[in-house]
Order: structure tokens, then C-alpha cells, then sequence
């Protein structure tokens, strides 16, 4: 079991054991909460009651002992509270045993990661992708327990740090690990390569918050088939549901509005430029454009000059709530202006792809 930079032993200790019951008890679910003696939050509470929190802050022995002492007294704990399903809590005993014996956490997330990166050669050259690591670290945190921070740690290399509230780390946020780290990878490893001088991304940042996590929400998807077996499948894009709901809460106006016009702007390559490959050339698009070394004002422009030329009102606001966005007018002013907009992306592409500074040159953005 390699160490996890940036955590504590005791840290590592209580992550990688509610990291493997989650696991366990994802894989027995539904004959765990057979007849509901006990529901999903009373195992829950278990995984993270004095069995795991507090020990591993008293004590200093090796992790695979740890683990192992965990499973015993967890075990043993659950049988005292549902005896009944003593058939049951066997085999979820077995299956978190196989996972202390076979897994290691850090090498699963980051080969994980690997193969996220991986199928970055279909949009950048591979010779241009940044050089990724990745960090660990843990934080008192109030939205979700889970969340990812990226910073350049040189011009061609970037340093993903996943942060865990371990108090309270659940499994939705357990289970939505492969979309954040997408989220770090798409919009914020792959913005302004080759940059000196890149810190991190500005949290209300229209452009690589809003447009590009819709855009790697899209790639993660249409990738998930091979990152996960099937069987696992559903359930984890249901975590990743109730994850995003989560996330946008606090999101801001700004970035909601930035995922809502590239998803109108996509809705309009499909509609008008059928024949250009619009999934492709909406996530060419999109990529080059965040790859580029610009201010943050500029393609923040781009978000508002498309948004608008998309004519996309806000709708209202919802108490004290973010705008809601998708109402497209439909007069003849937007139709012009709509065809105007497919007609400038027609004329930035060749062979399929779009020439990104000559679309942002026809917009008349200055950059
Ligand atoms: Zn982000």
C-alpha cells in the first residue's frame, strides 16, 4: 500500500477504510438493506463511528493492520445490531476483506486519472498535454466532502490535489472521484498551456468553471463504458447526479451561465452544422479555446458574445437562488442572429476543425 502524499497515516487510515466499506457495501447493497432492520445511513454511521475516526488518531500501527483490525471490530459490530442477517453481513465481510488484501487506493485513483489523461491525444497533441500528478489532502469543508484543486507547478506540468473532509466523507462524494477528477483535468490542467504565469482558476470564472465543465461533463460520460464495468455503471452516474446537484448550490451565476450557453451553443453546431461533426468540433472547439494563453476576461467574452448572439435570457431567480438560463427567444432578430453565429463557425473550419483565434477574430472579441 503506497503512501498517500499530503495525508497523515491517520488521515490514510480513515480514508482507505471508508473508502473500502463504501466499496463493500456497494457491492452487498441490496441484500444489506433486505427487510430495512437497518438503513443505508445506520451503516453508514458504523463506517465512520469510533470503529474507524477516533482509533486511527490514537494509534500508530501499519495501515494493513489497521484495515484489518477495522474489518474485525466493524464485523462484529454489525452482527451485535442485525444479527439476522448474519448470512449476508458474512459476505460483505468477505468482499472488504478481498478489497484490504487487493487494493490499493492511491494506485486505483491514479490509474484512474491515467486513463482519463489518456484520451486526451483525440483532442491535443499529446506533446502538448501538461505532465499531471497527483496530491492528496484533507480539509473541513461545508458543500460537498470531496473536492479537487489543480495548480501549475511548472509551464508543463500541473499538481491535481484531491481534498477529503473526513468526518464526513460520504458516498456520493467518494463514488463521484472519477468526475471531479475529470472536472481538474478537462478545465483546469488543459487551460492556458505553455503559461508561466497560470495560478489557480478564479471559482466564478464563466469559462473554465462553467462552459468547460459542461464540456468534460459530456467527455466523462461518453467515456464511463470503459473506465467502469457495467454492472457499477448506473449506480455511479447516479452518485454523480446527486453530486452535481450538491456542487451547483453554490455555484455562481457566472458559471452557471457559462455551462448553459455551450450547451445551447452545441444544441446550435447540431442543428445547423450537421455535417461538420458537431460533438467533435463542439469539444475542438472548446478545448483550444482553453488552451489558450488569454485573460480569463476574454473568454469570459466569448461565453457573452455567444450567449448572446444565442439570445439566451436569464429566467428568473429563484429566492435567493442563481438565475435560471434556457429560455431561447425565438423571433426573427434571433433567428438572423443565430444563423449569423453557425455561419462565422462554418468559416473558422476546415477539414473539421475550427481555427479557434480567427473564430474569436470573426466575433470581433479583442484578444
Ligand atoms: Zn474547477
Amino acid at each position: 500500500m503506497i503512501a498517500m502524499a499530503g495525508l497523515s497515516p491517520s488521515e490514510t487510515k480513515i480514508l482507505v477504510a471508508k473508502a473500502f466499506a463504501f466499496q463493500a457495501f456497494e457491492a452487498h447493497r441490496y441484500e444489506l438493506l433486505r427487510g430495512s432492520y437497518f438503513d443505508e445511513s445506520q451503516y453508514l454511521a458504523e463506517f465512520s463511528s469510533s470503529n474507524n475516526l477516533n482509533k486511527a488518531k490514537l494509534n500508530d500501527e501499519p495501515l494493513f493492520d489497521y484495515l484489518n483490525w477495522f474489518h474485525s471490530v466493524l464485523l462484529s459490530s454489525l452482527l451485535s445490531k442485525v444479527p439476522q442477517l448474519s448470512t449476508e453481513l458474512g459476505r460483505f465481510g468477505t468482499t472488504l476483506e478481498h478489497f484490504i488484501s487487493e487494493q490499493n487506493l492511491g494506485s486505483e485513483l491514479k490509474r484512474l486519472l491515467d486513463k482519463i489523461v489518456a484520451s486526451v491525444s483525440l483532442y491535443v497533441p499529446r506533446q502538448a498535454a501538461p505532465a499531471i500528478s497527483l496530491d492528496w489532502s484533507s480539509e473541513s469543508m461545508l458543500t460537498t466532502c470531496v473536492a479537487g484543486r489543480t495548480v501549475p507547478d511548472g509551464p508543463n506540468s500541473r499538481k491535481i490535489t484531491l481534498i477529503f473532509d473526513l468526518s464526513t466523507l460520504d458516498p456520493v462524494s467518494f463514488h463521484s472521484i472519477p468526475w471531479i477528477l475529470s472536472h481538474e483535468f478537462w478545465c483546469h490542467c488543459l487551460a492556458d498551456l505553455g503559461s508561466v504565469t497560470k495560478v489557480g482558476c478564479d471559482p466564478t470564472a464563466a469559462y473554465e468553471e462553467g462552459w468547460m465543465d459542461s464540456v468534460q461533463d459530456g467527455l466523462i460520460r461518453s467515456q464511463s463504458g470503459s473506465l467502469f464495468n457495467a454492472s457499477s455503471l448506473v449506480r455511479i452516474i447516479d452518485f454523480w447526479e446527486a453530486y452535481i446537484v450538491k456542487r451547483r448550490t453554490k455555484a455562481s451565476a457566472n458559471v452557471l451561465w457559462g455551462s448553459e450557453v455551450a450547451e445551447h451553443f452545441l444544441g446550435l453546431l447540431i442543428q445547423k452544422l450537421p455535417d461538420l461533426d458537431p460533438i467533435s468540433l463542439f469539444r475542438q472547439i472548446s478545448v483550444d479555446l482553453n488552451a489558450l494563453v488569454l485573460d480569463q476576461d476574454v473568454k469570459g467574452q466569448v461565453v457573452d458574445k455567444i450567449g448572446h448572439l444565442l439570445q439566451i435570457n436569464a429566467l428568473h431567480s429563484v429566492g435567493d437562488g442563481a438565475p435560471l438560463f434556457g429560455d431561447v427567444r425565438s423571433d426573427g432578430v434571433a433567428v438572423t442572429m443565430r444563423q449569423w453565429l453557425a455561419d462565422v463557425v462554418r468559416h473558422a473550419s476546415v477539414n473539421g476543425k475550427c481555427d479557434v483565434p480567427q473564430l474569436i477574430k470573426l466575433l470581433k472579441i479583442n484578444a
